[in-house]
């Protein structure tokens, strides 16, 4: 399989090739060739496969030759090493739990692919790869989880000091061996500008092999089309007319499942559920892209304000506004909203949501009004104790952690701290 640039002004590569890029060299996103849908069977029998039998059919043909059908098998069996329940509040919503991973953020599943994928091609190769990442919060702490110990990749994740939560920085600053974390004196956009400038900076890039671990590299954002699947396979005896509802903010995991459609997965329709960073509901609901600054909300993960995969979504789409708005709809909500809906999930169904899966349950309950027969499948992204302090304050009852967090509590925090981009340059040529 090729993949080409989204920006089309570079040369059509290969998946391995597109891995360890991350960007194409103009700067365009990759994006698959062609799609080859699955056969009918398959969805006909979904219920003989297992996970990993699913997840092998839906991604070979993006992986494939590069990663032959054993490696590509280990590989999957070793990332999906955890559930994904399907949780039904009525006949009309359920929640699809995908934070029983390490980190108990649905980036798991991304970055554990990506980062064993990376170890495969960096096998036979004498040359180091150096994964730089800026994070807000929980990127950071699924690539740190998921690249541990891969033989011949480096990570050093770059995180704003006194931003991101006790735990989420327990999660990136408690693992050493190949993780390395920079407690950056600044914001996000300070971290992400510094991770920019690196790529960018060809004295660096010159002595070493320099790649991003964020939903813009393929082999990061391609493994969440299984996830749509795996609700298919627990729902679609029940329900016949079952659609999405995904809390979205750089717009990757949405679109996935949008590759999972045109791979044949028989689902009628998306619903991108947003906080205020809502650019695409204004889209679509008036046809201007008009990308903004991000405003911060208690969703903190879907707080962008220019989200990166949205014009994979538009090329799926033939960048037709009409078409697009026929699979797509979305809805966005203030943090007060979130709040009630974290409430009203508890007080109804007795279930603690985390508030993302809330933004995606207020987004599922719009679209029912007007489609009362849909089965709408919410993505639960991150774990309630992830956000412990709203949740707690919210529902007024105490949340037990789950093992992956009380294990990394009464670790030791090792960071190294910086100030300017001068400060990531001398450290990247000198570890
Ligand atoms: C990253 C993240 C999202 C947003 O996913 P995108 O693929 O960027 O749209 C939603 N919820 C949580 C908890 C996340 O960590």
């Amino acid at each position: 399989m090729k993949f080409f640039s989204l920006n089309n002004q570079a040369p059509e590569t290969t998946f391995k090739d597109a891995v360890i890029k991350g960007l194409a060299p103009d700067k365009g996103l990759y994006f698959p060739d062609s799609i080859t849908p699955l056969p009918k069977e398959f969805f006909e029998n979904i219920d003989d496969l297992s996970h990993n039998e699913i997840a092998y059919q839906a991604i070979k043909q993006f992986v494939s030759p590069e990663i032959p059908e054993d490696d590509l098998k280990a590989i999957i069996e070793d990332t999906l090493s955890f559930d994904f329940p399907v949780v039904e509040l009525n006949k009309n919503i359920s929640f699809l739990e995908l934070f029983h991973g390490p980190t108990m953020a649905f980036k798991d599943v991304g970055a554990r692919f990506m980062a064993r994928c990376l170890g495969y091609f960096s096998k036979d190769s004498d040359e180091e790869v150096t994964v730089l990442v800026a994070t807000s919060g929980d990127t950071g702490g699924a690539v740190a989880n998921g690249f541990l110990g891969v033989k011949g990749v480096k990570v050093v994740i770059l995180y704003p000091s006194g931003k991101v939560s006790d735990i989420q920085e327990k999660q990136l600053t408690t693992l050493k061996k190949n993780i390395t974390a920079l407690e950056v004196n600044g914001t996000f956009d300070d971290c992400q500008d510094m991770v920019k400038k690196a790529f960018l900076d060809e004295n660096l890039t010159s002595k070493m092999k320099l790649t991003s671990a964020n939903s813009i590299n393929v082999a990061r954002w391609l493994p969440q089309l299984f996830y749509f699947m795996f609700a298919y396979k627990a729902l679609h005896k029940k329900y016949s007319n079952i659609v999405f509802s995904v809390p979205s903010g750089n717009f990757g995991n949405v679109c996935a499942g949008m590759m999972a459609q045109q791979l044949g997965l028989p689902v009628n329709h998306f619903i991108a559920s947003n906080n205020q960073n809502n650019v695409v509901t204004r889209y679509l609901e008036t046809k201007d892209y008009e990308p903004k600054p991000s405003v911060q909300t208690i969703s903190n993960a879907m707080d962008v304000g220019n989200p990166s995969n949205f014009v994979r979504i538009q090329n799926i789409y033939n960048n037709d506004f009409e078409q697009l708005k026929e699979n797509l709809s979305s809805f966005s909500y203030t943090d007060e909203e979130t709040k009630a809906a974290l409430k009203e999930i508890y007080n109804d169904f007795t279930y603690v949501a985390d508030p993302h899966g809330a933004v995606g349950y207020l987004g599922a309950k719009a679209y029912i009004e007007s489609h009362p027969d849909a089965h709408c499948v919410c993505l639960e992204t991150a774990h309630p104790t992830k956000f412990l302090d709203i949740v707690e304050d919210v529902i007024r009852e105490n949340v037990a952690l789950p093992p992956q967090i009380l294990k990394v509590m009464g670790k030791k925090k090792k960071a190294i701290a910086i100030d300017t981009y001068s400060d990531l340059k001398t450290y990247l040529l000198n570890r």
